[in-house]
C-alpha cells in the first residue's frame, strides 16, 4: 500500500515508512497517550524522547466544551501545541471500562476528521476476552459495520483510518474480522491501519500465550502491506516479541499510569520505586537522581520524573528493536527478552505449532550474517528447518560417505546440534557453518534431538547410499535407532 513501505525485514518485523498528513513514520514506533485534561508530559515535549506520533482520546475532547471548541477552531495539533502526527481514539475504552458512551460511530467520526486527526478510529466494540462466542461474533458484526462507515467518510482523505480487529479470544473471529477489514479498504478505498483490539485485559492478567495467538491468527490473514497497531500495548518487555511477530504500532498510557503509582518500567519487567536501591538505567533521570532521593520528592514532582524515565527506557528498547532488524538479530533479541518472564517464553513457544513455524518461515527474511544460539528457542526458527530442507537434497557423488560429530577431523559430511548433517563444502556457509553454540556436550538435549531428527531424514532420504558415523559419546545414546544404511563406528 503507498501510505506503508517496508524498508528492512527481519523474522515477521519490518521497518517501514508510515505516510501520515504531519510527515512520514518510522515504524515499529511508540505513540505515548496524551490525555487532554491531564497536564503531564506535554505532546510538545515528546520529541525529545524520541516519539514521532502521539495518541490522544477525541471522545474526551468531544465532550468536554471548552476541549471542543478550541479543537474545531485550532485542530487537534493547535489544541495539543504539536506538529507531531496524532492518533485519535474514538472512546471505544470508555465504552469497555464504563457500557455506554454519549456519541454514536457517525458523529465521533466525523468529529475527528474536523479536527485534523493523522489516524481516526472509529467506535469499535472492544468484546473482552472469553466472551460466549455469539456475543463477541454479533459485536465483531457491529464494528465492521461502523468501520464501512467509517470508511466511507473517509475515501480519499490524507488522513488515515483505524480498522480496529475484534473478536474476543475466538481465532475464528479475529481472522474474519481482520479479512474483512481487509476488504473494507479494498472496496472502499481508504488508508488503513489495523489496530488489533481488546488485548489489554490479557495482558493485565499475564495471558501472553492468548495474546500471542492473536497476532498470529491475524497475521496469518493479514496482507504484508497492513500496518498493525498493537492497541494498549506499552510495556517494553513485550515489544521485541511483538515486533518480531510483525506489529509496527504501540501506544502507551503506562508510562504515566506507572508513574504515577511509582512503578519503573524496564524491558525486562518493572519494578516498585520503594524496592530499589539503584537504577539500572542512565537516562537524564536516572543519571542524576538516586531511588532515596525519588522517594524523598512530592509525589508530583516523583511521579513526572518516573514518566521520563519511562518514555526514555521504551524509545531505547524501539531502537534496540530497529538496529537489530537492520542487523538481521530479531531472532536472538527476542530469545534474550523472553527470558524476563516464564509466560513470555510459553507465548514465544507458540511457535513450536507448525502453522505458526510455517508462517514465520513464509515471512522471515532468509539470509542473515549470524546464527547466534542462545537456548532451546533458537531451534525454532527457521533457518534450522530451511538448513534441513536444503542438506537433504544435497547431491552426493560416491557410495560411501563419512559423518563425523568432530569438526576437527576429515570427513564428508559434519553433525552439528541443532542443524544435523552439514555437507563439508557448507561448514563455512550461513547457517550452520556460521552458528555459534555451545559444543555437543554442554548444549540442551533437545538440540541434539532436533539435529539426529534431521539426520535420521537426511539418512532416509538417500537410502541408496551407504554412511559411516564417527561419534563423541556424548551423541552415542541419541544415534541407537539408525536405518540399514548407516553404521555407528
Ligand atoms: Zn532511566
Amino acid at each position: 500500500m503507498e501510505h506503508f513501505e517496508i524498508t528492512h525485514r527481519d523474522a515477521m518485523g519490518r521497518i517501514a515508512k508510515l505516510e501520515t498528513p504531519h510527515g512520514v513514520i518510522e515504524t515499529p514506533t511508540l505513540m505515548p497517550v496524551i490525555n487532554p485534561n491531564v497536564e503531564f508530559i506535554s505532546a510538545k515535549e515528546m520529541k525529545k524522547f524520541g516519539a514521532s506520533m502521539v495518541i490522544t482520546n477525541s471522545y474526551i475532547i468531544y465532550r468536554s466544551p471548552q476541549l471542543r471548541d478550541v479543537a474545531i477552531e485550532k485542530g487537534v495539533h493547535g489544541l495539543l501545541d504539536t506538529d507531531l502526527a496524532v492518533m485519535t481514539d474514538s472512546g471505544s475504552y470508555q465504552l469497555m471500562v464504563y457500557g455506554d458512551v454519549e456519541v454514536n460511530n457517525r458523529e465521533i467520526v466525523e468529529f475527528q476528521k474536523t479536527i485534523g486527526s493523522d489516524i481516526a478510529v472509529p467506535l469499535d466494540i472492544p468484546t473482552p476476552p472469553d466472551s460466549v462466542i455469539t456475543l463477541a461474533e454479533e459485536d465483531m458484526k457491529t464494528t465492521l459495520e461502523r468501520e464501512r462507515e467509517a470508511a466511507k467518510l473517509f475515501s480519499n482523505e490524507k488522513s488515515l483510518l483505524a480498522l480496529p480487529i475484534q473478536g474476543s479470544t475466538h481465532p475464528e473471529l479475529r481472522r474474519k474480522s481482520a479479512e474483512e477489514a481487509v476488504r473494507i479498504t479494498e472496496e472502499v478505498g481508504v488508508k488503513a491501519i489495523f489496530p488489533i483490539g481488546a488485548i489489554v485485559p490479557l495482558l493485565d492478567t499475564y495471558r501472553f500465550v492468548d495474546v500471542v495467538r492473536i497476532v498470529l491468527e491475524v497475521k496469518s490473514v493479514l496482507p504484508a502491506w497492513a500496518p498493525v497497531h498493537l492497541f494498549g500495548v506499552g510495556h517494553p518487555m513485550f515489544f521485541a516479541m511483538s515486533v518480531a511477530l510483525g506489529c509496527d504500532l504501540f501506544d502507551s498510557a503506562a508510562y504515566a499510569l506507572y508513574a504515577k503509582d511509582d512503578r519503573y518500567l524496564t524491558p525486562y519487567g518493572t519494578k516498585k520505586l520503594a524496592e530499589m536501591h539503584y537504577f539500572p538505567c542512565s537516562c537524564s533521570v536516572c543519571s542524576k537522581y538516586t531511588p532515596e532521593e525519588m522517594r524523598r520528592m512530592k509525589k508530583g514532582e516523583r511521579a513526572r520524573l518516573i514518566a521520563e524515565h519511562n518514555l526514555y527506557v521504551c524509545f531505547e528498547e524501539i531502537k534496540a528493536i530497529k538496529q537489530a532488524i537492520k542487523e538481521n538479530t530479531l531472532f536472538e533479541l527476542v530469545e534474550k527478552r523472553i527470558r524476563s518472564h516464564p509466560y513470555l517464553v510459553a507465548a514465544w513457544r507458540l511457535l513450536r505449532e507448525e502453522k505458526y513455524a510455517k508462517l514465520m518461515e513464509l515471512l522471515d527474511a532468509g539470509m542473515k550474517q549470524t546464527f547466534f544460539y542462545t537456548g532451546v528457542e533458537s531451534l525454532y526458527r527457521p533457518a534450522v528447518t530451511r538448513h534441513a530442507e536444503r542438506v537433504k537434497r544435497v547431491e552426493l557423488n560416491g557410495k560411501e560417505f563419512v559423518i563425523s560429530t568432530n569438526m576437527l577431523e576429515h570427513a564428508d559430511l559434519y553433525l552439528r546440534p541443532a542443524f544435523g548433517v552439514v555437507p563439508a563444502e557448507l561448514i563455512e556457509a550461513y547457517p550452520a557453518g556460521h552458528a555459534e553454540m555451545p559444543p555437543a556436550e554442554y548444549i540442551e538435549e533437545e538440540a541434539l534431538k532436533v539435529a539426529v531428527r534431521n539426520l535420521l531424514d537426511f539418512l532416509k532420504f538417500h537410502k541408496d547410499k551407504k554412511f559411516r558415523i564417527r561419534a563423541e559419546d556424548v551423541w552415542k545414546p541419541h544415534l541407537n535407532n539408525l536405518p540399514p544404511n548407516a553404521t555407528l563406528e
